[in-house]
């Protein structure tokens, strides 16, 4: 849902070079400013992983290894149930 959004991202400053969970190679993402996960798509083999941005530097998880702390759709999920009334 995110890629035609990706593509215009061309000169971005916060490019970080990371290692693809899964081709293990090395690919360029535009992790979060914060400290929050997100879906990024590897360059290599264009598969989806999650980038999470610590303190030393940026995490990469395989979206289905992930604990439901670092996965962006199930965070959503809890939050929203959590903002009723
Ligand atoms: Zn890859």
């Amino acid at each position: 849902m995110a890629s035609s959004i990706q593509q215009s991202l061309h000169a971005a400053v916060l490019e970080e070079n990371v290692i693809c969970p899964y081709c293990h190679e090395n690919t360029v993402i535009l992790p979060a400013e914060n400290y929050r996960p997100i879906f990024v798509e590897c360059s290599v083999c264009g598969k989806q992983f999650i980038a999470e941005r610590m303190k030393k530097g940026i995490q990469v998880l395989k979206v289905e290894g992930a604990p439901c702390c670092s996965d962006p759709d199930r965070r959503a999920i809890e939050t929203g149930l959590g903002d009723e009334d």
